[in-house]
């Protein structure tokens, strides 16, 4: 089966690994410190804190933001569960903004639509959690503007967008938020097998994340509440997680990293044979746009159900059985049957509930061969013009 996405191992990975794990550190070494300081520089950022998922990333980041329990955590409904779940984690509750029809990303109508709601049935939210859906940035000046006038922070989930940029700054550099979460889980664009990374601007919030990362527990004097002299002496500060990163994944992290924009150029020459040669109209991709470069993560496109039911499914069948590792990003996340529980039905979000109907993902990732790319066309054309 070729994959819809699979990491990249070469040698160089393999001598840094082995390395570190001969080193006296497996663990709060050097290499963990190393890896966000090279994050740091790529992506133009003041503060990076290395976690051990993206999910453990977003919880820290929510924490460190000060949600509290009963608040509002806004996101969309286009994404993997941990971008809503990290709002229960901290009693808050969540709410979902439906999505664009062409580019698959949260909607700016449509939450400037909710937000003049919710600011007169005081439900405004005190976070909204954007996804650089599949790696295309949101439009986050927008975003920010309207951030300003209803008062709510925000949280990039750039899981899928490491290497991507909008106007100009890197996705990761917080130019339009307090905060962004990346995932080096192995079908993202780079890994460090399990991983994660926060960045941020705000020395409050990087204490933060620091203390959330690892017991709530600092050995910084200058941090302590009581006064002492010896050295074993550390204080809880904070109800925190271990969310550490290894050293020996921060130096896969590292060495991956030196490939990103090489990674971000193949994925793009993919996306474009892909676009010129499978047999779909225009409007039925992922619209791209000129501001921003996308890290193009995923390779989605919307098979159209109007003229015939389940046509995606039918497609999504054929090519499995043709090897084809096609998937679907992503089931709308308020008709999970977890959030289903919680009150959410279908109709709530029209437009992302349409889109996951017809939303289909293709094989893309560096080491797709050029032979493989030309029969996943040559295999897509022939079912859809069935
Ligand atoms: C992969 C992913 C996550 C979770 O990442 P982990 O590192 O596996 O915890 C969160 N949000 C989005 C959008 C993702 O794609």
């Amino acid at each position: 089966m070729i994959p819809y996405g699979r990491q990249d191992i070469v040698q160089a990975d393999v001598d840094t690994v082995v390395e570190t794990l001969r080193s006296d550190f497996l663990t709060q070494g050097p290499m963990v410190p190393k890896f966000e300081e090279m994050v740091c520089k790529v992506v133009d950022a003041e503060h990076a804190v290395a976690v051990n998922s993206a999910t453990s990333g977003l919880h820290a980041a929510c924490l460190a933001l000060g949600l509290k329990r009963k608040e509002i955590v806004w996101t969309t409904p286009n994404t993997f569960v941990a971008t809503a779940n990290c709002a229960l984690f901290c009693g808050a509750q969540i709410d979902f903004v439906d999505i664009d029809a062409s580019t698959f990303n949260i909607s700016i109508s449509k939450l400037e639509e909710k937000l003049k709601t919710a600011a007169q049935t005081a439900t405004l939210p005190k976070i909204l959690i954007v996804v650089h859906f599949a790696g295309l940035p949101v439009e986050m000046d927008k975003v920010y503007d309207l951030s300003i006038v209803y008062g709510f922070k925000i949280i990039e989930d750039a899981s899928h967008a490491i290497g991507a940029n909008f106007k100009g700054s890197p996705i990761g550099s917080c130019k339009y938020s307090h905060a962004t979460v990346f995932s080096f889980h192995p079908v993202k664009i780079i890994t460090t097998m399990e991983g994660g990374l926060v960045t941020t601007n705000d020395a409050e919030i990087y204490n933060k994340l620091i203390l959330y990362r690892s017991h709530g527990v600092t050995r910084d004097k200058n941090k302590f509440m009581d006064v002492s002299q010896q050295e074993w002496y550390y204080e809880q500060h904070e109800l925190g997680f271990n969310y550490r990163m290894t050293d020996v994944q921060a130096a896969l992290g590292i060495s991956q990293l030196e490939r990103l924009e090489e990674y971000i150029n193949r994925r793009h020459e993919v996306a474009s044979h892909y676009v010129k040669n499978l047999n779909l109209p225009l409007e039925q991709f992922q619209s791209q746009s000129m501001q921003s470069l996308s890290a193009y993560h995923l390779f989605v496109l919307r098979i159209r159900s109007d003229t015939r039911e389940n046509f995606r499914n039918f497609i999504y069948d054929f090519m499995r059985t043709k090897n084809i590792g096609v998937n679907v990003h992503y089931r709308a996340v308020h008709l999970q049957p977890y959030y289903k529980n919680l009150g959410f039905a279908h109709g709530d979000f029209p437009q992302a509930e349409r889109y996951s109907e017809e939303a289909l993902t293709l094989p893309l990732h560096p080491k797709l061969s050029l032979y493989d790319i030309d029969y996943i066309i040559e295999v897509f054309n022939s079912v859809v013009s069935r």
